[in-house]
């Protein structure tokens, strides 16, 4: 029996529920615990589809609650967003991330050895918002490195490149052998001074080794956290070593549609017109309805599609104070016609660039924002 919980947050987003529906399909061998951490802020669409992953794919998702704030019959966020006396979580001061995800996240894994499932796909270059705790480690299943940077950082410190190649020789002998050791010996900076380099070469070595067998790769890293105090250096073996997905957009849209449970209606594109020309837009992601992370093209969605949401967050900003969602201009400017006009012409502008990518939702133009964003609230 495993020594190790496994888990997996649900955030409402899209990515985050195709890995439950993934894993359950392709590892059913894993006893993983799903979890819900609710701000009291979400969209309908959001609890709709954690009602579908549960009733329609039998997924038992815990919904964590902290018993105080429940007690008060507050939202978490009206509970903590008081605390804060009014001032709003930003981009600079993620108060909202911190203590309605991540606290109750570590409260729930409850200093167990742990591996944390996270959605992060095959043709994004983020690692997320992740928690650092030491008891938990973080699997990325729909790329095709499943490891953190944290464990890429410590295979590829040359104090430890003996002990890689050790392993290796097991799976991969000869001149394929004495080309994985060019690939460790590549020198690389670990000096603060060079972060940005550092990360480039490390990622040079990764897609290299790659190239030579991710299986070989995952089994030699595996054998490596045996030496470790990572949560899988307690296991004897584990069914994702043998994976070599890579999942990107389309895969995820696909695994959600043919399931049955279905994508949150908020990515539909809606169309809108301005000036005479015929526009469509979205929303990006799940997290809370007024989420300083959304483009404001979002926010005209929102104040157009969802009215009710739009004036329940402007209750939230305090001009005076100069407390808005959106650094400089206050919701009130942001629903004036004028500026609305402005919004639409801008996207419109920018979604004609890329016009050749026909998809069916509206992706294509927002997910320059997906790597801003948290995994915890969007994923
Ligand atoms: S969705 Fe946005 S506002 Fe809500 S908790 Fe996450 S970062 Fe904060």
């Amino acid at each position: 029996m495993s020594k190790l919980q496994h888990v997996l947050g649900i955030s409402g987003g899209k990515d985050s529920a195709a890995l439950a529906i993934y894993l359950k399909d392709k590892y059913p061998m894993l006893d993983i615990k799903y979890y819900f951490t609710d701000t009291g802020k979400e969209l309908d669409e959001t609890y709709q589809l954690i009602d579908a992953l549960e009733g329609q794919y039998g997924i038992n998702i815990d919904r964590l609650e902290d018993k105080k704030i429940s007690s008060t019959n507050e939202d978490p966020f009206d509970f903590h967003f008081k605390s804060f006396r009014g001032y709003l979580p930003s981009p600079q001061a993620r108060w909202c991330t911190a203590l309605m995800k991540l606290k109750p996240f570590e409260k729930f894994v409850n200093g167990k050895p742990t591996v944390s499932y996270v959605g992060i796909r095959g043709d994004e270059q983020r690692e997320g918002y992740i928690s650092r705790e030491k008891n938990i480690q973080s699997i990325f299943p729909f790329r095709r490195n499943i490891w953190s940077q944290d464990v890429l950082e410590k295979i590829f410190n040359p104090e430890n490149h003996e002990q890689l190649l050790t392993y290796y020789s097991q799976y991969i002998k000869g001149g394929k052998l004495d080309k994985i050791e060019a690939v460790f010996s590549k020198p690389i900076p670990f000096n603060r001074n060079y972060r940005l380099e550092k990360e480039r070469i490390i990622k040079e070595k990764l897609d290299a080794l790659l190239e030579f067998g991710v299986v070989e790769y995952n089994k030699s890293i595996f054998q490596y956290l045996k030496t470790t105090d990572y949560p899988l250096s307690m296991e004897d073996d584990y069914p994702l070593l043998e994976n070599e997905d890579n999942l990107v957009r389309a895969d995820i849209f696909k695994i959600l549609e043919e399931s049955g449970v279905g994508v949150p209606a908020y990515y539909n594109k809606v169309k809108y017109e301005v000036d005479g020309q015929v526009g469509e837009y979205a929303r990006s992601r799940s997290g809370c309805y007024f989420c300083f992370f959304q483009q404001k093209i979002e926010w005209v969605w929102l104040y157009e599609q969802h009215p009710e949401r739009f004036k329940e967050a402007m209750k939230y900003e305090n001009e005076d104070e100069y407390f808005t969602w959106i650094p400089n201009e206050s919701l009130k400017e942001l629903m004036d016609p004028k500026r609305i006009r402005e919004i639409k012409l801008d996207h419109l502008k920018r979604t004609n660039k890329h016009k050749s990518k026909n998809s069916k939702f509206l992706l294509d133009i927002l997910d320059d924002t997906e790597s801003d964003a948290c995994t915890a609230c969007f994923l």
